[in-house]
């Protein structure tokens, strides 16, 4: 896991980093509850600086989230093929490693920077606006992140983006949502993904997959869809055009909308979500921008005025 989000503090180890423990306070005398927060709150600004970013330019972006082989980078090249010549795509693709994902996108004919994160099990906004630095939001209506397939990690930071998508494909167990709920919990759609397979799969059951979503409190809407058949890809073209008819009418409107984030997935980090200054424990809702938005990757002076508008 990774050394910068604080996902390797576990109920195991925590007594070395919290209290008077042996790794409680760093090097130069900063407690390490403190280190980790302070990191959390950077991310915060840096993915709201994304976020007026995106809704400068009436981008619709969305990070998608799932395990390893899911197949989201395949629901992304399914995608571009079915939107080729109505809606303009980049992809933002995180991994720990290669350039796979980036080219596969490449090969569609739509701009994709590769994020390698090495060790680190999620993208941070941070990662995020370095990557933007590649991409000309200009010729962009919806961006993807794809998030380093890991179904813990990545719901906890806010990349700047609007909405969160959890794939789960049904070659996984249909109680994952029961046992990674922050993650499905923070989804504004859960994707059940490769259902062409369920013909030959005698364990996965999609009513038990959206019953577990439900248990642990999910709100997620629900699409089931196989990328590589070409499954109900309907439903989820629709579902993306609103999202990016909502999203122009939020920027019309001075608005901009927040990811489900869940403030549990703080707590797996090692940070109390109310000593956070975001407190993220809501679903998705709007906010509203009180300020003219900048682009200048130098220049943090700009404040934030969000306003609550629920
Ligand atoms: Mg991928």
């Amino acid at each position: 896991m990774c050394t910068t989000c604080g996902c390797q503090v576990t109920a195991g180890n925590e007594h070395l980093v919290k209290g008077d423990g042996k790794l409680a306070v760093t090097e130069d005398g900063k407690a390490a509850v403190t280190v980790l927060q302070n990191l959390l709150a950077e991310n915060d600004h840096q993915a709201q600086h994304n976020r007026e970013h995106f809704d400068s330019h009436q981008v619709l972006a969305i990070n998608l989230m799932s395990s390893p082989g899911s197949g989201k980078t395949a629901l992304l090249e399914a995608t571009i093929e079915a939107l080729r010549g109505e809606l303009k795509i980049a992809v933002i693709e995180g991994d720990l490693e290669t350039e796979n994902d980036a080219n596969r996108i490449r090969a569609k004919g739509v701009p994709a920077v590769q994020i390698v994160t090495g060790t680190a099990c999620h993208l941070d906004a941070h990662l995020v606006h370095q990557a933007l630095h590649q991409i000309d939001l200009h010729e962009v209506d919806i961006l993807f992140i794809e998030n380093v397939g890991n179904l813990v990690c990545p719901a906890s930071f806010d990349l700047g983006h609007h909405r969160n998508i959890t794939l789960l494909s049904v070659t996984e167990g249909d109680d994952k949502p029961a046992k990674y709920p922050v993650m499905f919990r923070a989804a504004d759609l859960m994707v059940l993904s490769k259902v062409d397979l369920l013909a030959v799969l005698e364990d996965f059951d999609p009513v038990k997959a959206e019953t577990a979503l439900r248990q642990v409190g999910g709100q997620a809407e629900v699409i089931a869809l196989s990328a590589r058949k070409q499954q109900n890809l309907n439903g989820w073209l629709d579902w993306l055009r609103q999202q990016l008819q909502a999203q122009r009418e939020r920027v019309k409107a001075g608005k901009t909308a927040l990811p489900s984030m869940q403030s549990d997935g703080w707590r797996l980090h090692g940070v109390d979500p109310h000593h956070h200054h975001h407190g993220h424990s809501h679903h998705s809702h709007e906010h509203s921008h009180e300020h003219p938005h900048s682009h200048d990757a130098d220049s943090h002076a700009h404040t934030h005025t969000h306003t609550h508008n629920r």
